[in-house]
């Protein structure tokens, strides 16, 4: 018998069969998966250092809304509750509520306990399985014995702090400690500037314009955002038999254009016959989404726009000026707003593969990503794991910091492409078709039946012969940038 206060040290460990650290949407994909290996009486410990399930979407701003229409932001094939239309965008609240009744329904195919409020600190992997320390706030510890363990780091997003500004005359907020809709932000009438062109600023400037018409509302937008046009993307009723090109499609023609040399003319292209972009010049891509109507009314409601970096807001004379890293600087009128919409991938975290030597521990996180989002990775990787794959699949892995701060952000999406297509046609061969079949992310999943089997049909026929492309893109990618793209076993 195990004495209770032992336990509660973290000296005598809690046993489980599988220990998935972080249950956003990586985690919980990752979690959906395993039980697909699991009996009903197997042991799943889920640890998170929030108290709840749901990553990034309990921390994030209000208005935040999400890319894609709701019902292919899911966990495995679990549909939504939600009696909205399909092509609705889930608030923030409706995508927790979504996650969690995710995890209702996985508690009803495997034994789940969650450790909330515990961090991950450590693992010790050995020939039988993974020890796992954790550690809470007020300096407990906690031990589990693991036969698998699941790190879904994934992007890790935290939460931003306002710009430090110089001025004392503008009111400088982050979005997720202010929300735009309310509070001084509506008591007053004061000019707003958002600065960051991404989607973060492009929901603050639409959130700004409906709430406030008439009210000055100003964008810096840095190299500025371009996105998937939504409209073209997913076409709603009818169309979806014959309008847009299905996503998997369009990937797999970005990656074949793209021969890790040539992003200018590959974002050309994408950008034409794809694209969207409410400044007209903006040359960044993180494969966001937008639509004709938000672009309308960003654009209508808009006032100035400038293509440069904030560098801080300075009072002199009597006069307040915003200063850009251009050296331009622009007066502004005292009471205005500053909204830091600068971004949230900042990839802190330390090199890890994406599966350990041993074979017991998949980490998903993007300095070894092996897909374009963590959700997918999450979920393939667990399958892999289950299935004891996953160190013989030679699946690439790309180190996305290495790329984005080694000068290559205009290529990072279509070297993503490149990556996903390469792994995907590799997991093909691995994995069998009801892992496929019960992927809920794939965007491809917005199209009737009959349009999606002709796509596979189409994916299966092509990725043999693309996958020698693709892997000569991503050599390119590493020998370019002299970053990490590669596989951890050679085939
Ligand atoms: C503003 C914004 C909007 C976005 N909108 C969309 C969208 O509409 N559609 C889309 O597909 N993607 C969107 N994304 C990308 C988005 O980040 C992912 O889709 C996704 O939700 C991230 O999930 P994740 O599981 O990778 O990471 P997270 O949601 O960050 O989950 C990781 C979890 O791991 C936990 N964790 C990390 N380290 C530890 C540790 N040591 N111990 C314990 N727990 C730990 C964290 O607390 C966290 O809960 C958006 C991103 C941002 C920033």
């Amino acid at each position: 018998m195990v004495d209770p206060s032992e336990r509660s040290q973290g000296a005598v460990p809690e046993v489980c069969d599988v220990c998935i650290v972080g249950p956003g949407i990586a985690g919980l994909n990752a979690l959906f998966a395993a039980s697909r290996h699991l009996t009903r009486d197997q042991r799943v410990i889920l640890v998170e250092r929030r108290e709840r399930v749901g990553g990034m979407w309990v921390d994030t701003y209000p208005y935040v809304r999400l890319h894609q229409p709701h019902g292919l932001f899911t966990v495995g094939n679990i549909p939504w509750q939600l009696d909205r239309n399909r092509s609705h965008l889930a608030t923030k609240a409706e995508v927790l509520d979504h996650f969690e009744h995710c995890l209702d329904v996985l508690r009803g195919r495997v034994r789940i306990d969650e450790r909330f409020g515990w961090s991950f600190e450590s693992a010790d992997e050995s020939a039988d399985g993974v020890e796992v320390v954790c550690s809470s706030g007020d300096g407990r510890r906690l031990t589990i014995r693991a036969t698998n363990l699941i790190k879904a780091f994934g992007l890790d997003v935290t939460r931003n702090a306002p710009l430090t500004v110089s001025s004392s005359r503008v009111r400088s907020v982050s979005p997720d400690g202010c929300d735009v809709r309310q509070g001084d932000m509506r008591a007053s009438t004061a000019p707003v500037w958002v600065i960051g062109g991404g989607k973060t600023g492009m929901d603050t400037v639409h959130t700004l314009v409906t709430e406030y018409p008439g009210r000055e509302v100003n964008l810096v937008a840095g190299s500025g955002t371009y996105f998937v046009r939504r409209d073209w993307a997913f076409p709603v009723g009818a169309r979806r038999w014959w309008r847009g090109p299905l996503p998997d499609a369009v990937a797999a023609d970005a990656a074949r254009r793209f021969d890790g040399t040539n992003e200018v003319e590959v974002a050309a292209w994408y950008r034409t016959t794809h694209g969207i972009d409410v400044t007209g010049a903006a040359s960044n891509f993180v494969l966001g989404v937008l639509s004709e109507a938000e672009s309308d009314t960003i654009t209508s409601g808009l006032g100035a726009v400038y293509m440069d970096h904030f560098v801080d807001a300075v009072d002199r004379d009597g006069a307040t000026d915003v200063v850009l890293r251009s050296g331009a600087r622009k007066a502004i009128e005292p009471g205005s707003w500053i909204v830091n919409c600068t971004g949230y991938v900042r990839i802190d975290a330390p090199y890890e593969p994406y599966v350990s030597p041993g074979g017991r521990v998949v980490t998903i996180q993007p300095r070894s990503a092996i897909m374009h989002l963590p959700g997918f990775m999450g979920y393939y990787l667990t399958h892999l794991l289950m299935s004891g794959k996953a160190t013989t699949v030679p699946l690439y892995e790309l180190d996305w910091k290495g790329l984005l701060d080694g000068g290559g952000k205009p290529a990072f999406s279509y070297a993503v492409m490149a990556l996903a297509m390469y792994n995907l046609g590799l997991l093909a061969d691995a994995l069998p078709g009801r892992v496929f079949r019960d992927c809920g992310l794939d965007f491809d999943r917005w199209y009737p039946a009959p349009r999606r089997l002709a796509g596979q049909a189409r994916f299966a026929a092509t990725s043999h012969r693309d996958r020698n492309h693709h892997r000569r893109t991503l050599d390119t990618i590493r020998g370019r940038f002299g970053i990490r793209c590669g596989p951890l076993v050679e085939a």
